[in-house]
């Protein structure tokens, strides 16, 4: 049997926790795990928790409306497929649900242990659908890191952020060095292994906060949020010596030494937009190359 899969019940009539308990028992081959919430409050805060693979929402909330915890849970980028309870058949209500992200509804007059289970797992599978589209959209396929697209978007909401809260951050671009040689000496497949650990050796030397991508061929960049000029050369510098750290193995056992440079800038000193920051930041990373290679590079001053 595959995991437990997590419901979320948000709704203020325990009663009705005691009739949705009761129906998933009589379905549970599909292993459903019901958590409730009895306020709008405690729904929306364990709704953006994104730890639900499903959501079953109560229109009436006491005082409260279900489809305003609805519509903020999706301003919040809430991932989890909501399913709208609704009391009794009323279409207006319905389609505003649908129109606010719902992506199905019940009414709870109709509700048996056949149409609720058949009701959660086709959440289940347009949750993972989506989840798999979104990976497909937003990340490189070779390292797993953030696609250039999905970088830009995110440099572009740290940006906003960095300026509401007159914040700072970091931006490194990393090239690696001579890499057109490890293609040509060992091969594509080689070379593409080798991309993938340098890759690996940046996530793993990053902070949770930090957000890595693949933005060229063997071009790579990281984000670091909160980060003044001085701690994102120091990030760089130990980034550099991360991925030169040991050898790479490559077919046959062979082991090369590999360096990468890097550019580093960082916002509001080098730039105050994202397109300039990261033209900065090249800039940087040319004057490493020029320079020798293997070396972390300051972008000038704007
Ligand atoms: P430099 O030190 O100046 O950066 O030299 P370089 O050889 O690394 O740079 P150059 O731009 O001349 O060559 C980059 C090479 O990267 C050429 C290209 O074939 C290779 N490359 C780009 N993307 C991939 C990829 O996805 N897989 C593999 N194996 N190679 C790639
Ligand atoms: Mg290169
Ligand atoms: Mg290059």
């Amino acid at each position: 049997m595959t995991e437990a899969r997590k419901v979320l019940l948000i709704d203020d009539d325990r009663l009705q926790w005691r009739i949705v308990e009761q129906q998933l028992r009589a379905v549970d081959r599909a292993g459903f795990v019901l958590t409730c919430a009895g306020t709008y409050e405690e729904g929306l805060k364990k709704l953006t928790s994104n730890g639900f693979a499903a959501c079953l929402l109560d229109y009436q909330l006491g005082e409260r409306d279900g489809l305003q915890l609805l519509r903020e849970a999706v301003a919040a980028e809430c991932r989890t497929p909501i399913i709208f309870l609704t009391a009794e058949s009323s279409s207006a209500v319905d389609i505003e649900a649908m129109n606010a992200g719902a992506l199905d509804y019940l009414e709870k007059r109709e509700l048996t242990p056949r149409a609720l289970g058949r009701a959660l797992r086709y959440a289940l599978k347009v949750g993972e659908t989506m989840e798999a589209l979104r990976r497909l959209a937003t990340r490189d396929e070779l390292t797993g890191l953030l696609n250039r697209r999905e970088f830009t978007r995110v440099v572009r909401e740290e940006e906003e952020r960095a300026r509401r809260f007159d914040r700072s951050f970091g931006l490194v671009l990393i090239d690696i060095d001579h890499f057109k040689a490890v293609n040509d000496t060992h091969g594509h497949a080689a070379g593409d292994a080798v991309l993938r650990e340098v890759a690996r050796r940046i996530r793993e030397r990053v902070r949770a906060v930090d957000r890595c991508a693949r933005i060229g061929g063997e071009e790579l960049a990281v984000l670091l949020p909160e980060t003044d000029v001085a701690g994102t050369l120091a990030a760089a510098e130990d980034l550099l010596a991360a991925v030169a750290a040991a050898p790479f193995e490559v077919t046959g056992g062979i082991r090369i030494e590999l360096t990468v440079s890097a550019g580093a800038a960082s916002l509001p000193v080098h730039a105050s937009e994202t397109g300039p920051l990261m033209e900065a930041a090249d800039r940087a990373l040319y004057r490493a190359k020029r320079a020798g290679r293997a070396r972390a590079m300051l972008a000038e001053h704007a």
